[in-house]
Order: C-alpha cells, then structure tokens, then sequence
C-alpha cells in the first residue's frame, strides 16, 4: 500500500509528516474524504469545490492544482487497487515553529493522502439500520469548516460505540438536531414530508446530501429544508443519515427508541436505492 507525503508516493509505513506540522500542533488544516466506487471517484468536483472553499475559509492556498489533485488521488487509487472505499486528503497549512499566528515564512502547504478499502454494506447491516444516540453539540461556530480538529466528534461518537450505537446526533441549545458526528442527519414527517437542516455554520455541508437533495429536486420528492428538533426526531416516521461513506443509510432507533415500526423506512430505502443508482453508480462507465 502507498499513501502520498511530501510531495511522494511512497509505502505507506514509511509516509511520515514533520513533527512541526500545523495541523499535528493546532489542527491547522482541512481535509476530505472522497468515495471510491468499484474504482471510479464518486461525485469528484463537488468534494475538490468544497476542499477548495475549506482551505480559502482558512485562507491556506490550495497545495496544487485541482487538476493534479486529480491525477495524484487517481494514481494512488491505481496503485493501490482500491476498488470500493475512499480517498483521505489532508492538507495543513504547513511547517514552522510553534506559534499561533500565520507564519510569515510562508510554508509550502503540507498534502497527504491515503486511502482505504472499506466492504460493502450487507443486507444484514441495511435491514438492522443505525442506532443513534442524542448528544450536546460542543463544537465551534464554524463546522461548515471541514477542519481536522474534531475532538468534539470524536467524543461523541466515542460515547455512541459505548452505548452500543452507530452514531450521535447533536444537539444544539435550541434542542434542535444539528447534524451526526460525521453524518448529515434527516427525519421523514408523519405526513411523508423529507426534512434536513439548512447548510448554514452549524453543519458541515455534506457532498451526499448536496447529491440526493439534487435527486429528490430531479425526482419531485418534497423536501422541507429546516431545523428540526430531538422531540420531532423521536416522533418521526423514519429517519436516516447521509455520508460518503455510507451513502443514505436508515436509522431505526434514537436513544433506544424505535423509529416508527423499528424498521428501516420505505422512502428511505427508495431514496437509498436511487442514490446508489444515480450518483454512486454513475461513474462506472
Ligand atoms: N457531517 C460531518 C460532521 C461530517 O464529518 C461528514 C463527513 O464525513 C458529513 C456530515 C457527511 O458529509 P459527506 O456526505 O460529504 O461525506
């Protein structure tokens, strides 16, 4: 296995990073996690766009071209075999001796790459659903930011595997459901209405959900973009959660709670089966 490093291909139990590294001192950096379908990257511009926007928001200049981008995620998939799984970009803002502000040296931003294989959900996996638990929301006021501090979610999704669980879902302080700790979150109303959160500084814009929410538009499902509250998650009719990784992805249980009959819902499996059909799917060629 290779990762990228340095300006390198190189194995990857040999790919290090300087110990003066913004983003090993302060999480100076963003990065991306970019799906990788039987070998062909999923839903591509949109992750560079947003990497892009992230690293502007920090004003770090983008390591190299998107074009080169391009040509290095590919080359790694290449020689890795990666069929399905993901690409892992970082990029800090650089090396220099430790102090908070920009450094006037101007360092070479740092990228590194890696990427991993991950199997498929089985049958098994997408029949049982997700369980989640509830959690405050203790991040920042910048989580549009695909930053690589994460220290919040880490906690919380620790706390969710404590419980037995697949997920957290935040919690902000007006008692509405942010997003999941590495998840955007969505419930389905008693009256079938589709519901996520705007994308505003409280979530990180999802590149899966900017993508099904381009297919329910396509397709004429109703959509009601809004904050929503634990109280009417635990009342909804279904619910799921959208990542790269996971695509769409049926929640059946809240705080223990079932979700409607406990089971995954059926406009959650119809949105699941299009999405893979459409977007996931597409690049295969
Ligand atoms: N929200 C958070 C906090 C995340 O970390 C992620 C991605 O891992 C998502 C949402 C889902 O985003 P995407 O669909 O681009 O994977």
């Amino acid at each position: 296995r290779y990762a990228y490093a340095n300006g390198r291909f190189v194995p990857h139990n040999q790919a290090s990073v300087h110990i003066e590294d913004r983003g090993y001192q302060f999480a100076d950096g963003v990065y991306e996690v970019v799906p990788v379908h039987q070998g062909h990257v999923v839903d591509e511009e949109p992750h560079l766009d947003r990497l892009e926007r992230s690293l502007a928001e920090l004003r770090i200049d983008m390591p190299m071209t998107r074009h080169a981008l391009k040509l290095v995620s590919h080359e790694l998939i290449r020689r890795n075999v990666l069929t399905n799984g993901f690409i892992y970009m970082q990029v800090t803002r650089g090396v220099a001796p430790r102090d908070h502000k920009f450094p006037k040296s101007k360092p070479r931003p740092a990228l590194t790459m890696t990427t991993r294989q991950l199997p498929a959900k089985s049958e098994a996996q997408l029949e049982q659903g997700f369980a989640v638990i509830t959690a405050p929301d203790q991040r920042w006021k910048r989580c549009d930011i695909k930053s690589i501090a994460l220290l919040p979610n880490i906690l919380a999704k620790q706390q969710a595997a404590e419980a037995g669980c697949d997920e957290a879902w935040l919690i902000d302080a007006d008692g509405n459901v942010t997003e999941g700790a590495a998840t955007n979150a969505w419930i389905v109303t008693p009256d079938k209405k589709v519901v996520t959160r705007q994308a505003d500084h409280a979530i990180l814009p999802g590149i899966t959900r900017l993508s099904l929410t381009k297919l329910m538009a396509r397709e004429g499902y109703e959509l009601e973009i809004r904050p929503f509250s634990k109280e009417e998650a635990m009342n909804a009719t279904e619910a799921f959660l959208t990542s790269s990784t996971n695509h769409v992805m049926p929640i059946t249980k809240i705080d223990g709670q079932p979700v409607g009959n406990g089971h995954p819902g059926i406009l959650t499996l119809k949105l699941r089966e299009a999405y893979v059909e459409q977007v996931v799917n597409e690049g295969r060629g």
